[in-house]
C-alpha cells in the first residue's frame, strides 16, 4: 500500500464521490484535500483494515469479505467500485474493522481518518445524509443476506432429518424425538403407543416388478399412511420398507384401531408401475407397542419389532400386539 499524494493534489473531484454527491462545499473540498491517496496493486490487501478508517475507491475495485472470510452475496456490495466507501460503519461505532479488503485491480483508495469523518458529519447535512442512506443500505443488504442463510439453514436442516425417497422423517429425526415423546408421555401421564410396519415378501415385489416399481410401491404405501394419520402422530423410515409410527396420546386399543386402518387400505391400494398398469396388490405386517411403566424409547421399539415378528409369523397382512 504506497501513498502516492493528497486528495487536493489529484486529479479527483469529491463530486464524484457516493459520499459527497449534493454536498460538496468549500468546506468540504477544503477538509477532504489533505487526505492521502494510496495505490494498491492487483490482489494486494488493505494493511490496517482493524484501525477504523473510511476509505473511498476512485479507481479500481476492492473487493470486501465479511467476518466470516465470505464473500457478500448477491444484494450486498462484494465489490466496491469507484466513489463508493468502505469502514464507514466502523468509524461510526467505533468498532474494529474485520472485514478483509482485496484490490481486484490496481486500485487507487482515499483514506479518511475518523476525526475527519466526524468533522464533514458535523459541518455539512448533506455528508451526514448521504452517510445514513449508505448505511440504510447496508442494513437492508445486511438483513436479505440473514435472511437467505436463515431460510439455507432451515432447508438444510429439514434435508437432514426427512428421508429423500419418501419425505417422511429419518433416523436422525428419531434418534431426537422419540426419547423427547417418552418424557413427555410419562410427565403427562398419558399413553404413547407405536405401530411398526413392514411391507411384506416386499423382495420378491422387486425381484419380479424392478426396483422402480417398488420405490413406486414404497411411496404409495407410505402416502397412505401419512394421509390417515392425525396431524400429531409421525410416520419415521425406519428402514428399507420399515415404517415407524408414533401416535402420543395414545392407548394400545386405539393404536389396534389406528393399526387396522392402515393395514387394510394397505391391502386395497391399488400401485401402477410406470406404464400405468396396475401391479399386485402390496400389503404390510403391523406391530403394535405401547410405552410401559419401566419401559422407555429403546424398550417400545423392541416390543413393537417383536410384534412385528409374531404378525409374520401368523402368516403377514395382518397386526398383532
Ligand atoms: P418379509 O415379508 O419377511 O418382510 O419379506 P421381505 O422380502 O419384505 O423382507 P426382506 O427383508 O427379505 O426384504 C426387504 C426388501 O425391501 C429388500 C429390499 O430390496 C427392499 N427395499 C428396501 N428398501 C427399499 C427401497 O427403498 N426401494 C425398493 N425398491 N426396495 C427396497
Ligand atoms: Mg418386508
Ligand atoms: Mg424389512
Amino acid at each position: 500500500m504506497e501513498n502516492i499524494g493528497t486528495f487536493g493534489a489529484s486529479r479527483y473531484s469529491a463530486a464524484d464521490l457516493q459520499l459527497f454527491r449534493d454536498a460538496e462545499s468549500a468546506e468540504v473540498n477544503a477538509a477532504l484535500a489533505h487526505c492521502a491517496i494510496v495505490r494498491l496493486a492487483e490482489n494486494k490487501v488493505v494493511e490496517d483494515t482493524f484501525r477504523a478508517r473510511l476509505y473511498i475507491v476512485l479507481s479500481g475495485a476492492l473487493e470486501v469479505a465479511d467476518d466470516n472470510g465470505v464473500m457478500f452475496a448477491e444484494g450486498a456490495p462484494a465489490r466496491i467500485l469507484p466513489g463508493e466507501s468502505v469502514g464507514e460503519q466502523s468509524v461510526l461505532d467505533d468498532a474494529t474493522n474485520l472485514a478483509a479488503m482485496t484490490a481486484v485491480e490496481d486500485t487507487e483508495l482515499l483514506v479518511i481518518e475518523p476525526d475527519l469523518v466526524w468533522r464533514l458529519i458535523d459541518q455539512s447535512n448533506g455528508v451526514a445524509r448521504n452517510l445514513l442512506r449508505l448505511l440504510s443500505f447496508r442494513i437492508r443488504a445486511a438483513n436479505a443476506l440473514l435472511r437467505r442463510r436463515q431460510k439455507l439453514g432451515e432447508f438444510y436442516r429439514q434435508l437432514s432429518l426427512n428421508d429423500g425417497l419418501t419425505g417422511l422423517y429419518n433416523r436422525t429425526w428419531l434418534n431426537d424425538m422419540l426419547p423427547k415423546l417418552v418424557a413427555r408421555a410419562r410427565q403427562d401421564g398419558h399413553p404413547l403407543s407405536v405401530l411398526m410396519i413392514d411391507l411384506d415378501h416386499f423382495k420378491k415385489f422387486n425381484d419380479t416388478h424392478g426396483h422402480l416399481a417398488g420405490d413406486g410401491a414404497l411411496c404409495a404405501a407410505t402416502t397412505l399412511v401419512r394421509a390417515l394419520l392425525r396431524p400429531s402422530d409421525f410416520a419415521v423410515r425406519y428402514g428399507g420398507e420399515e415404517i415407524l409410527v408414533l401416535l402420543p396420546e395414545t392407548a394400545p386399543s386405539v393404536a389396534a384401531m389406528v393399526a387396522e386402518r392402515l393395514c387394510e387400505k394397505m391391502r386395497n391400494t391399488v400401485v401402477f408401475d410406470d406404464m400405468r398398469i396396475p401391479l399386485p396388490h402390496i400389503t404390510g405386517s403391523f406391530g403394535i407397542a405401547s410405552l410401559t411403566p419401566g419401559g422407555d424409547e429403546r424398550s417400545i421399539v423392541a416390543d413393537a419389532d417383536a410384534a412385528l415378528y409374531r404378525a409374520k409369523e401368523a402368516g403377514r397382512d395382518r397386526i398383532c400386539f
